[in-house]
């Protein structure tokens, strides 16, 4: 079947299964079952804003489409400011979540021979702030998709585990740049923003640039592009130019070789982007297995041509079997590039910038549609 059947029998399901979703559409005068008949209706469909998963609502259980029987663990979002977003899924939609993010990795993995990245092990990085949560495991939701990224045996992960959260190995990192300078390897770097900025910011006083080559590439992913990550600050917004052009001029790789990951908790599929010299920017591609709708700040109607900028909203078909999570509405703001293709490199599909989170005003207009709730 087609996406948009899929996701109109998604998001009926959710509508029976989750009376807190159920009472949204009804103060909205919305019926999946007579309302959504052709594609254009997906724009009317009500959506939950993240902010309502947040532990301090204390809605997590009935954000759920089953009973607490048929979920298989809480996914944790790495929060910055003590109150995370809490989503409990299936193991289908586990099953889900890899499938796609494997597929997406697919499309932008380079072959890459050698590597070393800003991450933890998935391991240590589930292991982190793993717990029990009312009789289900709770893990970090970036450790269950780091868990699915393909690693090399001999990847060199640079963040290790330390007294109080994880810390950068950055004799590793010199090693490694060092040892690939002017060699024109694949060789691949990864992981977490702000940590690899910051690294490369500070090292950048003390050697001389490398020259990694054509080959080399880039690829980032867990977000922080504000800044912050977990409990880590490097306090200032990073901004993505920014980080291309210092890290590619610092480490020889041309600035077409970056790509970045997003994704979010209360989501099941991760979205990459390629960076693009002309637009100085990422271009994120919606994978044809989603639907992402720009929705205007104040209004919220949805936008549809390019260079319109809204709140970010993305349409789960798949993979949202035990939470509430057909229709999100984001704290981030989108940009549309092309509604229907990639102006670089011709992909089909919605291509999109991320511009960053939302703030004030911005956030108390998302968070009114809510009705109360939050
Ligand atoms: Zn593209």
């Amino acid at each position: 079947m087609g996406f948009f059947e899929d996701f109109k029998n998604n998001l009926i399901g959710q509508y029976e299964e989750c009376e807190a979703y159920r009472l949204v559409c009804q103060q909205q005068g919305f019926n999946p079952y007579t309302d959504l008949k052709y594609e254009d209706d997906i724009d009317y469909v009500p959506f939950l804003v993240t902010t309502v998963f947040k532990r301090s609502n204390g809605l997590f259980t009935k954000l759920l489409r089953k009973n607490l029987d048929g979920i298989l663990k809480w996914t944790v979002s790495s929060s910055t400011s003590g109150d995370p977003s809490i989503v409990g899924r299936t193991e289908n939609d586990i099953q889900v979540l890899r499938n796609f993010v494997e597929e997406d990795d697919k499309v932008f993995r380079k072959r890459h021979d050698y590597e070393c990245t800003f991450f933890p092990l998935a391991e240590d990085m589930k292991a982190f702030g793993r717990g029990e949560f009312l009789g289900k495991a709770l893990e970090s939701y970036l450790g269950n998709i780091l868990d699915i990224f393909t690693y090399r045996d001999d990847t060199i992960f640079l963040l290790k585990p330390s007294q109080n959260g994880f810390s950068v190995d950055v004799d590793s990192f010199i090693r490694y740049i060092m040892e690939h300078d002017k060699k024109d390897h694949y060789a691949a770097l990864g992981g977490s923003t702000p940590l690899f900025y910051k690294t490369v910011l500070s090292l950048k006083e003390k050697i001389k640039p490398v020259e990694l080559g054509e080959k080399a590439i880039v690829h980032t992913g867990g977000g922080g592009w504000d800044g912050r990550k977990g409990n880590i600050n490097i306090g200032t917004m990073i901004e993505r130019w920014r980080f291309v052009e210092d890290v590619s001029k610092f480490l020889g790789i041309p600035e077409e070789n970056f790509t970045d990951t997003y994704s979010f908790t209360e989501n099941s599929f991760t979205m990459t982007g390629h960076y693009s010299k002309e637009y100085r920017d990422y271009i994120f591609h919606v994978p044809k297995w989603a639907k992402v709708i720009i929705r205007d700040f104040k209004t919220l109607k949805p936008l549809k041509r390019s260079g319109d900028r809204g709140l970010i909203q993305v349409l789960n078909a798949y993979g949202t079997e035990g939470f509430a999570g057909a229709s999100i509405l984001v704290d981030d703001i989108g940009e549309i590039v092309d509604y229907n293709r990639c102006p670089i490199c011709n992909t089909e599909g919605m291509t999109i910038k991320i511009i960053g989170r939302v703030k004030g005003t911005e956030a108390k207009g998302c968070g009114a549609t809510l009705g109360g709730d939050n």
